[in-house]
């Protein structure tokens, strides 16, 4: 639900208070986040006007991952202060002027600096221009940066780095990542890992490199030339390294450094707030992307998309900027097109028949439209619908299972129904391992079981990068524990054809108008959730107070909610499946008969 709302200002992720909408004396004042996303945004974020209009209410999922994330800073930070010794120094969150004891600290020559809020700066002109130049907003002031660093770290010449501390991962198994075991912050004593590659971030990426330019600009910075006086460090979710970047590596494409990325970026984005808070014509209009999921602006961007119809609203991604560009900027534009015409511009990886025929079902109200009359999926004897819940990065704490026998039953079967395999341990734990062990087991035997009765046997899930994502993860970091397959096992069955991935047939099969998630696909096949709350997002509050994270007792109303939620969606992939498999299917339009 929308409402109106003055805008909040909040703390960011560098803890610096952001600034009210329009522009300061200075012009706008952008923090790293701003390099990310949406320009739109930018341009909302800073355009007075813009505060009277409808904005989404405040997200307690994200306000939960933000107070996440700050306790995990806060964690990290007491014990990196444990171990330091004489040369740490930390900058009380509560300083009246966190800048000026930063200042304090780099003057005195502090190896370590925990918690620095840099000055606030007006960009240097950065080495070298910028491949692709934003456009120039011509009598406007420039804008200026705002950030802080968790850690600053001291290289021998004086100058500093900055490491910043987040709540996701960021290595992979594999090699090469540049790291420093933990509580080791120097970047001259990392090694080429053997064990970790880098899961690089874009988000953590600009902001080292904006940090680097705010420790230029206030001259902290290394001087040119100094060994790793260009690198940022991360610590990741696991946090038991550092992560080291090289922020002058050509990392992007052109090629271009990280630091020549941000700068293009920066750039960009100031001039884009910068028209925004004057009154000038807007740099950036709204188009549907991922962000705007989360994004608070998205009810005055949706109402707006909507008022023009634009194309984005079916269209995504590169073929939309290609469809854009070529003049079909709406969606009525691109239903009016023939099907089997040539497409106005080259669609590469899309099919230009579909997105018409998405444009038509988008303007009738369909959800769902079939590309072609029919798609052969797999039933079985037996069979067993799978769905995994996570808690973010934490951990797998339920896998649930919905076993089915169309063949029948044979003497000596259990019973079918929902089975949800859980540990209430709050994860990270080893009871996962557990959980994890009795799923496996109780799926390989029903699988064994058919086999060896002679029937076939099929498993199914939706979207199976999430599900195939922890099966493998629990099977590597559980190795060894009693009933825990070893990895080649787990590859397999999930090479194994019998492991049946509903969401790729539904993108075989059917053109879904908005959106393929299980929650708009599964009415078409006449399913409903029994709680009207039931999401992703909401399972991550419910399995809070299900296990009793922040000091609270433990809720067994909460576990109830999420077996039911967890048995609903493994019901829902079975509707799907039969619907699918049904005479009910022809009922379904088809594309070309749009
Ligand atoms: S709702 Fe979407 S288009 Fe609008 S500002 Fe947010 S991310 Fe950008």
């Amino acid at each position: 639900m929308a409402v109106t709302t003055l805008r909040t200002v909040t703390a960011t992720a560098d803890h610096v208070p952001a600034q009210a909408p329009g522009a300061g004396p200075a012009g706008v004042v952008l923090d790293a986040s701003a390099t990310t996303h949406c320009r739109r945004r930018i341009h909302l974020d800073h355009d007075p006007s813009a505060a009277a209009g409808p904005q989404a209410l405040p997200d307690p999922s994200s306000a939960q991952r933000l107070a996440d994330a700050a306790e995990h800073r806060v964690r990290i930070g007491a014990h990196l202060g444990r171990v330091a010794g004489a040369g740490w120094r930390a900058v009380p969150t509560d300083a009246p002027d966190r800048v000026a004891a930063t200042a304090a600290a780099v003057a005195a020559g502090a190896p370590l600096i925990w918690g620095a809020v840099l000055p606030r700066s007006i960009p240097t002109a950065p080495p070298g221009p910028p491949s692709d130049p934003p456009p120039a907003v011509p009598g406007l002031p420039g804008g200026a940066r705002r950030g802080g660093a968790e850690l600053l770290v001291r290289l021998p010449d004086g100058g500093y780095v900055p490491v910043i501390v987040v709540r996701h991962r960021v290595t992979d198994p594999g090699s090469g990542a540049l790291t420093s075991s933990l509580p080791e912050t120097d970047p001259r004593r990392a090694v080429t890992d053997p064990a970790r590659r880098p899961r690089t971030q874009t988000r953590d990426l600009m902001r080292l490199a904006h940090l680097h330019r705010m420790l230029e600009d206030a001259g902290w910075a290394a001087r040119p030339g100094e060994p790793f006086g260009r690198h940022g460090g991360v610590v990741g979710l696991d946090a038991d390294v550092v992560v080291w970047h090289d922020l002058a590596a050509e990392h992007w494409p052109g090629p271009r450094s990280t630091l020549a990325e941000y700068d293009a970026r920066f750039a960009d984005r100031v001039a884009v707030a910068t028209a925004a808070a004057t009154g000038a014509p807007a740099l950036a209009r709204p188009s549907r992307v991922m962000e705007c999921r989360r994004c608070p602006w998205w009810p005055t961007c949706e109402a707006e998309l909507a008022r023009e119809q634009d194309i984005s609203l079916v269209v995504r991604g590169d073929a939309a900027t290609a469809l854009r560009a070529a003049g079909i900027t709406t969606v009525a534009r691109l239903a009016a097109l023939h099907p089997s015409a040539e497409p106005p511009v080259p669609m590469a990886g899309v099919s230009f028949p579909d997105l018409v025929a998405l444009a038509r079902a988008w303007q009738r109200g369909l959800m769902v439209v079939r590309r072609v009359p029919s798609v052969a999926v797999r039933r079985a004897d037996v069979e067993v619908d799978v769905d995994m819940e996570s808690f973010g990065e934490s951990g797998a704490y339920l896998w649930g299972a919905l076993l089915t026998r169309p063949g029948g039953t044979l003497p000596g079967d259990e019973p079918d129904g929902y089975r949800g395999f859980a540990t209430w341990e709050p994860v990270p734990t080893l009871d996962e391992a557990r959980s994890f062990a009795a799923f496996w087991t109780w799926l390989i035997g029903v699988r064994d079981r058919a086999a060896a009765t002679g029937r076939t046997f099929a498993a199914y899930c939706y979207n199976e990068q999430a599900e195939n994502r922890w099966l493998l993860a629990s099977a590597r970091r559980f190795a060894g524990r009693p009933g825990i397959p070893d990895v080649a096992e787990v590859e397999a069955f999930i090479a194994d054809d019998r492991w049946i991935d509903l969401f790729a047939v539904v993108g075989e099969w059917f053109l879904c108008a908005h959106g393929k998630g299980l929650k708009r696909i599964a009415p078409a096949a006449g399913f409903a959730w029994r709680d009207l709350e039931a999401g992703g997002e909401n399972s991550m509050r419910w399995y809070r107070d299900a296990v009793g994270m922040d000091d609270a007792a433990p809720d067994p109303t909460q576990r109830g909610r999420l077996l039911e939620y967890n048995a609903d969606d493994v019901a829902a992939t079975r509707a799907l499946r039969e619907w699918m498999t049904s005479p009910a299917i022809e009922e379904v339009p088809l594309a070309a008969d749009l």
